[in-house]
C-alpha cells in the first residue's frame, strides 16, 4: 500500500503555517478520540489517528517538512533514516498516539513543575563521528566537544535585564496554561503568550536575549564499544538539550561513520581485500603475504590459481559489538600482468606461448567452454 501525501491526510495546502497544520491536526485528533470511537469504528478509527499524528509529526518539524517537501516519504521515512529523523520511528498503542496531543492539551502527560507549568523533555542532539576502522575494531575512548548550555552570568538565570525583573504573565497569571473550549472539551493549553513559561520579560537580558542560559561547548569522553560499525548510534543519556520549566534534558546520539579504509573493505564483521599476485606465483603455487588487522600473515596459494580466486582467514575479522565470534577475512587474488617488458623477456614469453600452444587447451582452464561459448553466439 502506497503511502498517502501528508497534507493530504491532513487535509491542508501545501504552504500551510504551522497554526493551519496544529488545528487541522487537532480537528482530526478530536474526530478519532478512542471515546467516541467505541465497537466497529474504534479500529479504522485509531488507524486514522496514527496517520494523522505521523503526518503532523512529520510537518510540525521544520528540518523534516523541508525534507518532505523535497523528497517526499523517502526523505522522512525512518528506515532510510538520516540527521533530523531520530525518534521519529515506531508508534506504540493508543496511550502513546494520543500522548502528544492530549498531554498538550489537557496538561497531563508531559507533568508539571512548581507552580503548575509545563515542562518538557528537551530535544535531542545528534552527532556525527567519523572513525577509521582500525578504531572501530577495537573500541577506543574519544572526546568530543558538544553543546552545552550554562546559567547566564548577567541576569543570573532570570532571563531579565538587569535592574528589571520578569513580570507574571497576565494572559495565564502566571499558571503556563490557559482554558479552551473546543467542542465538547474544556481544552487547557500551553499559554501562547508566554509559552508555559508563566513569565513575560518585558526588558530581556542583552547577554542571553532572555534565554536565562548561553550556549558554550563542553568535552565529552565517549567510549566507543569494540566492534561498532556504519550506521550505529552511541546514546549519551541527559546530553541533549535542556528542558523547558525544569523538564529534563534530551539525549545525545553520537552516530558513527566509518573512513575509507586503504587495504580492507568492511562488510558487517567480515574483512575484504584485494591482493596482487604475479601472474608467475599464480600459475607456479607458493606463499604470498596478506595483511590483517593484526599484522602480517601468510598464505599458501596452490599451482593454478585464477584471477578472482577468494581465500579465507577464519577469525581475522572483526568481532561485531554484540557476536561471539569475529568474522573472517577474505583475500581476492588479483592476478597482475608484467609490464615494461625488455626483449628478452618478450622473447621468453612467446617461447612459453608456443610451448602452452603446443600442449592445447589442458594448459587453458577456461578456454574449451570459452570456445564453445564463442560458437554458439554467432552460429
Ligand atoms: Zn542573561
Ligand atoms: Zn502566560
Amino acid at each position: 500500500m502506497s503511502k498517502r501525501d501528508f497534507y493530504e491526510i491532513l487535509g491542508v495546502p501545501k504552504n500551510a503555517s504551522d497554526e493551519e497544520i496544529k488545528k487541522a491536526y487537532r480537528k482530526l485528533a478530536m474526530k478519532y478520540h478512542p471515546d467516541r470511537n467505541q465497537g466497529d469504528t474504534a479500529r479504522p478509527a485509531e488507524e486514522k489517528f496514527k496517520e494523522a499524528k505521523e503526518a503532523y509529526e512529520m510537518l510540525s518539524d521544520p528540518q523534516k517538512r523541508a525534507a518532505y517537501d523535497q523528497y517526499g516519504h523517502a526523505g522522512v521515512d525512518p528506515n532510510m533514516r538520516g540527521p533530523g529523523t531520530a525518534g521519529a520511528e515506531g508508534f506504540g498503542g493508543f496511550a502513546e498516539a494520543f500522548g502528544d496531543i492530549f498531554g498538550e492539551m489537557f496538561g497531563q502527560q508531559r507533568g508539571r513543575g512548581a507552580g503548575g507549568r509545563q515542562v518538557y523533555r528537551g530535544s535531542d542532539l545528534s552527532y556525527a563521528m567519523e572513525i577509521s576502522l582500525e578504531d572501530a575494531a577495537r573500541g577506543k575512548d574519544a572526546q568530543i566537544r558538544i553543546p552545552s548550555w550554562e546559567g547566564c552570568d548577567t541576569c543570573h538565570g532570570s532571563g531579565a535585564k538587569p535592574g528589571t525583573s520578569p513580570k507574571v504573565c497576565a494572559t495565564c497569571r502566571g499558571s503556563g496554561t490557559v482554558q479552551m473550549r473546543q467542542g465538547v472539551f474544556s481544552v487547557q493549553q500551553t499559554c501562547p503568550h508566554c509559552r508555559g513559561t508563566g513569565k513575560i520579560i518585558p526588558e530581556p537580558c542583552p547577554a542571553c536575549h532572555g534565554q536565562g542560559r548561553i550556549k558554550k561547548q563542553k568535552t565529552l569522553e565517549v567510549r566507543i564499544p569494540a566492534g561498532i560499525d556504519s550506521g550505529m548510534r552511541i546514546r549519551s543519556t541527559g546530553n541533549g538539550e535542556p528542558g523547558t520549566n525544569g523538564g529534563p534534558p534530551g539525549d545525545l546520539y553520537i552516530e558513527i561513520r566509518l573512513k575509507k579504509h586503504d587495504i580492507f573493505e568492511r562488510n558487517g564483521d567480515d574483512l575484504h581485500c584485494q591482493v596482487p599476485v604475479s601472474f608467475i606465483t599464480a600459475a607456479l603455487g607458493g606463499e604470498i603475504e596478506v595483511p590483517t588487522l593484526a599484522g602480517k600473515a601468510a598464505i599458501d596459494i596452490p599451482e593454478g590459481t585464477q584471477a578472482g580466486k577468494q581465500f579465507r582467514l577464519r577469525g581475522k575479522g572483526i568481532k561485531g559489538v554484540r557476536a561471539s565470534y569475529p568474522g573472517d577475512l577474505y583475500c581476492h587474488i588479483a592476478v597482475e600482468t608484467p609490464v615494461k617488458l625488455t626483449e628478452h623477456q618478450r622473447k621468453l614469453l612467446h617461447e612459453l606461448e608456443d610451448s602452452l600452444k603446443k600442449g592445447g587447451a589442458r594448459h587453458s582452464p577456461s578456454g574449451e567452454s570459452w570456445t564453445d561459448r564463442l560458437k554458439n553466439f554467432f552460429s
